[in-house]
This record gives structure tokens, sequence and C-alpha cells, in this order.
């Protein structure tokens, strides 16, 4: 088993009597992952990565990094970017790194190699105040890796960035994870967490109602849509087909989600091999958006007899 890089226990944040942040927070992210916490405003995404951080204090909870627990000194191995970090204007980025580590102790820091990571290489001797968002945003993430951390992380990392930007963004968060990083990275874009992540957390109202693999998100709701010239046989056949899971009727449409071992072109070759003549198949491949819609409709259900009683 991989090691767990951090474990959070019932992690919580109680800011005033009725600002309750982060809710009995529990998290798991062994080494390697990209795990995402995912959540709209105010979810408890900052303050979460800010206790782990210590830089929020905790009313309640344990935090432990590379199963070594809270202490301080274990902060060496982890680079976060929280906020956009102070950059000299009137400074090169080769100028602000060294500045940078020097401020963090770091002899021989690798600038060239670093600059080169993040792209800014060849603008390395220009002001930072010519630099794009994108660019200065980089730029942070090479000041992030200045004591080659095991883990980084990220909070809300293309906020505000143009499309281009966005795109070198994630491009340099997953050219990272594969020097071996850890990653853990807050994000209210459901599409950035299905580009990015290996993994996710959906937050809301600081509790987290979901965790698990993106690629499982995704998988869980593989459905295929199939339509026949003979509607009777083909509700009759499909009742029959081990690789379906469960069947819905729209019109003369049966939305199905297939199982975890069968493709939609084996379905296809069952229907066709039971004489079911198909007019119509469509394998649909849910987004995460849809998926997040539907855990955010489960989680309602789920409130919802609560609620009827205060009511
Ligand atoms: P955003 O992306 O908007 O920052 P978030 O998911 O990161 O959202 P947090 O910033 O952690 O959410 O905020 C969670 C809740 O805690 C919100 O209701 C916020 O108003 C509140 N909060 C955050 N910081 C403080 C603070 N210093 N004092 C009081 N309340 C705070």
């Amino acid at each position: 088993m991989s090691e767990i890089i951090l474990h959070t226990e019932q992690l919580t944040k109680r800011f005033s009597r009725r600002i309750l942040a982060v809710d009995g927070m529990d998290l798991e992210v062994p080494k390697g992952q990209v795990f995402g916490l995912l959540g709209p405003n105010g979810s408890g995404k900052t303050t979460t990565l800010g206790m782990i951080l210590g830089v929020v204090s905790k009313t309640k909870g344990s935090y432990s990094w590379f199963g070594q627990g809270e202490d301080y000194r274990l902060r060496k191995k982890i680079g976060a970017i929280l906020e956009q970090p102070n950059f000299y204007p009137f400074l090169s980025a080769r100028q602000n790194i060294m500045v940078h580590s020097q401020i963090k102790d770091i002899r021989k820091p690798d600038t060239d190699g670093l600059l080169k990571l993040v792209g800014l290489y060849e603008r390395a001797d220009d002001p930072f105040k010519t630099y794009s968002l994108g660019m200065k945003q980089r730029l942070a993430i090479a000041s992030a890796m200045l004591a080659d951390p095991e883990v980084l992380i990220f909070d809300e990392p293309t906020n505000g960035l143009d499309p281009q930007g966005i795109a070198e963004i994630r491009k340099l968060i997953l050219d990272i994870r594969d020097m071996d990083k850890t990653i853990i990275l807050a994000s209210h874009l459901l599409d950035e967490v299905q580009k990015v992540c290996s993994h996710f957390a959906v937050l809301r109202k600081g509790k987290k109602i979901y965790s698990g693999s993106v690629a499982d998100a995704l998988k869980d709701t593989n459905t295929v849509s199939v339509a026949s010239d003979n509607t009777v046989l083909l509700v009759q056949t499909v009742s029959s087909c081990p690789g379906i899971v469960s069947v819905e009727r729209v019109g003369d449409l049966l939305k199905m989600q297939i199982a975890d071992d069968w493709s939609v072109a084996d379905i296809n070759k069952y229907l066709v091999e039971h004489h079911v003549p198909v007019n119509y198949l469509q394998q649909k491949n849910t987004s995460l958006e849809e998926k997040f819609l539907e855990i955010l409709k489960e989680n309602e259900n789920m409130v919802s007899p609560a609620q009827s009683r205060v009511s």
C-alpha cells in the first residue's frame, strides 16, 4: 500500500457561533495522487488548506503529514500557494527566485531548472511587472518548488486566467505530478478537477459529502441509450442482459447503465445475438459536472427528511 501523505480526522473550524467553516473533515491522500477539494465558494476549501498548513488554527480534530503528525518542521516538505506570493515588480524572475531562496534559506537553488520547468526561462531576465497573470502564477509555482517539496498545495490555481493560461497551469501541474510529487488542490471548477485530478472530495457547507477517484466517478454513470423498431423485444432482451445494471425508459429510448466489466460493444453484440433490430445506440460519457450534480442531489435527499422535520 502506498504511503499516506496526508491524513485528517474530524478536522473542524468554527470561526464564530454562526460560521462553521469546516465540519468534521476526514481526508486521506496517498503518495502520488493529485487530490482535488471540489466545492462551491464558501464550502470550506481554503480553510481546510489553511488548517493543514498550520496558518489557520483548528477548532477540533487532527491532521498528520507523512504519518508524523502536525510538527511545523514537516512544512519544509510542503510547497504551497494559498495566495499570490510577493514578488518585486522591478526585479526579474531570476532575481525574484534568488530573493525567495534567500528567505527560505536555500543555498543552491536550481533556478534555471525551475524556470525551465515553469516555462519562464526565455523571459527569466525581464522585469516581473511585464509578466502576464499566467506567467506570474507560474513564477509562484517555481517559488513553491524551490525546496524540492514532496507535496504541492494549490488554492484555485487557475483563477482569473485566460484559456491559454489555464491550459499552461494545468499542464504544469501534471508535469509536477510526473516528478513523483503529491498534489492537493482546491477548485470550484469541475472541469479542472476532471482534467487534472486523480482523486477528489466534494465539499458542501464545510462537510465532505463524497470522495473517490475521478475515473470511478465517471465510470459509475457510464450509460448507453438504445432504441429499436421492436421495443418489446428490446425491453425483454435488456432485462435478461447481465451487462446492464439499470434501465430507464424515456419514450422509445431505453437509457441503460452498463456494468463495470461490460463495454458498449458487448451490449451491441448481445442485442444483435438476440436478434434485436437496433436503430439507435449512443454511449454517453458522463461529465464530472453531471456526476457532481448527482452527488449534490443525493446529498440533498439525505438532508431533506431532517429539513422537513424542522419545518
Ligand atoms: P472560496 O473559494 O470562496 O474561498 P472556500 O470553499 O475556500 O471558498 P472558505 O474560504 O474556506 O471557503 O470559507 C468557508 C466559510 O468560512 C465561509 O462561510 C467564509 O465566509 C468563512 N470564513 C473564511 N475565513 C473566515 C474568517 N477569517 N473569519 C470568519 N469567517 C471566515
